[in-house]
């Protein structure tokens, strides 16, 4: 296997942990730790992202080799890797939990593609660190292989979101209460290795700000610019407004990776300041969830089900509060107010006109209408309908192209429908929402067919549901992974219908209603 060109900013121009060892601390005055994965007893490659492969510069025989298995699975070393743990903190379900850092995650090293790209190289599930708190640092393969499913899906749905190069089974068992019943039992290991230009989270800046370690802060802030916002850097010399247009940017990306989440229907799950990406990245895929039947309160966390904190319409809210937070940790750095307040205010204008472009692509429409023929209310009523009348999300939009507009039916949505009680409780008012519609395409004016094709475009007819996860996960601990091989493949196109693929893009069935895995995830990974 051919090695990479290395370049380590991150540990090397940042200060790091001076205590050794991977014994549970409390680490100060450091943006890290230096800690070496842990070795396991028989990495074995399950599967691999050929599209991350390549902006690596890995080519199939690479990826084929023993020794590719051997480094992401943590037991071997690419000359020029520095392994790291990441310190940062969070708050976690709206409050402050002080340290939490990369417990099961170390930083290989920071890659220079034969592009002349930066790529961050992240195990995910490498062995204990400092910050494993009573954890053991390791994952199980069917969070693992969520993980590198999603990412993989969300990219190619066009989502930002950190990618997925490699999933590397461990030949050890780990030990996990997956429905937090007391009953721990062992479960296939596995470690995903995670691609992105930066891991740096919200918390990252928040743990310095709650200790007082000011100048570290600045310090982080400056480098972070530097190193992952380089337009920035360059636009703006001075630092103070550089750093006001830093977090204006965030507050930007972030607005849009929302209005992203809610066009494919994806529920984060757990939304704390910790897994928030500073590069409005997806990132940390644990208990998330594919919205089935249109239901905004909805979330797949069962961690989460008392408060629905981070349910699917409440998403962009929290990533607001979220930023709030990050606002307030900078602050001492930034020191003043009124700019920090016009970015957070900023946000939801963003999010707001990025989620009506998005719809408006998704409906079909030319442009949005205010006023007397207001958009808004169509949006608003359709969704109020697809709700009671819990119809598929995904099947509803892709199906919205094909109505026909002389004579709107409900019959290109037999397949959306979940519920005959459901169904028949809204039918009459979707019909008569459909006509609405159509009248408001035919002011439009645009032909049929540029419309469809527009649609479709923007419209995903497959998605990693989560039923379809599972099914995979169950076929890959029996020892086949045709079944993943087969949904990623699917999934590296979700615009474009496929042959034979007609399972993939089939609404949940019954049996995965109320299924763990399928409907119901616990943060047990
Ligand atoms: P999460 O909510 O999954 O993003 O994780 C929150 C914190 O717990 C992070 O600091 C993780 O690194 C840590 N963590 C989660 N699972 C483990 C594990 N199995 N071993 C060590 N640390 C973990
Ligand atoms: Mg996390």
């Amino acid at each position: 296997m051919r090695d990479l060109r290395f370049d380590n900013r991150f540990v090397r121009e940042l200060p790091g942990d001076p205590e050794e060892g991977r014994h549970v601390r409390q680490v100060h005055g450091a943006c890290y730790s230096r800690v070496e994965p842990t070795p396991v007893r028989a990495p074995k490659l399950l599967a691999w992202s050929r599209e991350v492969a390549d902006l690596l510069g890995f080519d199939a025989a690479d990826v084929r080799s023993q020794r590719f298995a051997e480094v992401f699975g943590g037991n071997a070393l690419l000359p020029g890797m520095e392994p790291y743990a990441a310190c940062y903190g969070g708050h976690q379900f709206g409050n402050w939990a002080g340290q939490l850092g990369d417990g099961r995650a170390i930083t290989l090293g920071e890659t220079i593609n034969p592009r002349g790209q930066r790529w961050e190289l992240q195990l995910k599930g490498a062995g204990p660190t400092p910050y494993s708190r009573s954890a053991d640092g390791r994952a199980v393969l069917r969070s693992s292989l969520r993980e590198f499913l999603c990412s993989e899906a969300m990219h190619h749905l066009g989502v930002p979101t950190t990618r997925a190069l490699s999933l590397v089974a461990t030949g050890e068992q780990v030990v996990r209460d997956m429905f937090y019943d007391g009953r721990p039992r062992p479960e296939p290991g596995a470690v995903v290795c995670r691609v992105a230009p930066s891991f740096i989270r919200f918390g990252n800046f928040e743990i310095f700000a709650a200790r007082g370690e000011e100048s570290l802060l600045a310090r982080l802030i400056d480098f972070t610019i530097e190193r992952d916002f380089p337009e920035l850097a360059q636009a703006e010399p001075d630092p103070a407004r550089r750093r006001i247009a830093w977090f204006e940017e965030v507050c930007r990306r972030t607005a849009v990776l929302m209005a992203h989440w809610m066009r494919v229907g994806f529920v984060h799950g757990v939304m704390n300041t910790d897994n928030m990406s500073i590069l409005g990245l997806t990132i940390d895929y644990g208990p998330y969830g594919w919205i089935d039947n249109f239901d905004p309160d909805w979330t797949p966390n069962t961690t989460d089900a008392g408060g629905r904190r981070y349910r699917f319409g409440h998403q962009p809210r929290i990533a607001h509060w979220n930023l709030w937070q990050l606002a307030n940790a900078i602050y001492p750095v930034i020191r003043a107010v009124e700019p920090l307040e016009r970015a957070l205010v900023a946000y939801a204008d963003v999010h707001e006109a990025e989620y009506r472009r998005m719809m408006q692509a998704k409906l079909g429409l030319a442009d949005w209408r205010a006023g007397e023929q207001a958009d808004d209310g169509l949006l608003e009523q359709l969704q109020r309908l697809l709700q009671r009348g819990e119809m598929d999300m995904t099947l509803f939009f892709r199906r919205l192209a094909d109505v026909d507009l002389e004579a709107p039916s409900l019959a290109v949505f037999e397949e959306a429908f979940y519920d005959p009680s459901a169904r028949a409780a809204v039918e009459d008012e979707l019909v008569g929402w459909l006509r609405a519609y159509a009248a408001r395409l035919r002011i439009d004016g645009v032909p049929g067919a540029h419309r469809r094709a527009a649609m479709n475009r923007v419209n995903p007819l497959y998605v990693p549901r989560n039923y379809l996860a599972q099914q995979a996960i169950d076929a890959a601990e029996a020892g086949n992974v045709g079944e993943l091989e087969a949904l990623l493949e699917v999934l590296r196109q979700p615009y474009v219908e496929q042959p034979d693929s007609e399972r993939f893009a089939a609404r949940r069935p019954d049996w995965a209603r109320n299924k763990a895995g399928c409907s119901m995830l616990s943060c047990s990974s």
